[in-house]
């Protein structure tokens, strides 16, 4: 089973995806978390030359080509591997990202996300939870999270609030698969709302 989860920035994602597998794993389900950008070793490395750069360091397109090799590499390396093996793969991120942030957030590039992604990703997660919430929510999380500021957060409220609707947009294109969270509340009650989704 592969599961991502997806958001805006600060949304939840990375602390529900650790939940996740921590009770997937409780029950005796070998589960591996991972995420993206990064993942495996070399699309971590790619990620520090996305994250890390300052400005506009890469166009739009040149900024999807190196989110979409990270993403090759992080399938080659380790997800195809782990679901191979008969593990569950639980994911912080993964080609619903670049849907919205690559294909429809900076720039508007959507069918070639598609083509690139049929090209060289071909997979889909079999289930995607995406977490939802209020970008000025999720921005006090952020600010109290400290230190965290990257390039891509800094973009500030109105680029959140298109990456909202963007994601809420693709999951009305694709109910079987993406299920929408509710994302406000404590840390508990969206864990409870993913389990009963699930
Ligand atoms: P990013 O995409 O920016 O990495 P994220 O979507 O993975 O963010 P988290 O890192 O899980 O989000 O959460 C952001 C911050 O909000 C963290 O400090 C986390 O502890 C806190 N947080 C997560 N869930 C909740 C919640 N339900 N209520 C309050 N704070 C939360
Ligand atoms: O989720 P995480 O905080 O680890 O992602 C790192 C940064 O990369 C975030 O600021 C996010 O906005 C950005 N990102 C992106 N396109 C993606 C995935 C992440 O711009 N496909």
């Amino acid at each position: 089973m592969f599961i991502s989860f997806e958001g805006i920035d600060g949304s939840g994602k990375s602390t529900q995806a650790r939940r996740l597998v921590a009770a997937l794993q409780a029950r005796g389900t070998q589960a591996v978390l991972t995420r993206e950008p990064g993942g495996s070793e070399g699309a971590e490395e790619i990620r520090r030359l996305l994250v890390e750069g300052r400005g506009e360091r890469w166009s739009p397109e040149t900024e999807l080509l190196l989110f979409t090799a990270a993403r090759r590499d992080h399938v080659e390396r380790l997800i195809r591997p782990t679901l191979e093996r008969g593990a569950w793969v639980v994911t912080d991120r993964f080609a619903d990202s670049s849907r919205v942030y690559q294909g429809l957030a900076r720039a508007e590039n959507r069918q070639l996300v598609e083509e690139l992604h049929s090209l060289t990703i071909g997979i889909e997660p079999d289930r995607t939870f995406l977490i939802d919430i209020d970008p000025e929510i999720s921005l006090v999380r952020g600010q109290s999270r400290g230190g965290a500021e990257d390039r891509f957060e800094s973009l500030g409220i109105g680029f959140q609030k298109r990456l909202r609707e963007g994601f809420l947009t693709l999951a009305r294109e694709i109910p079987e698969r993406i299920r929408v969270i509710d994302g406000h509340g404590t840390e508990d009650e969206v864990a409870i709302r993913i389990l009963a989704a699930l």
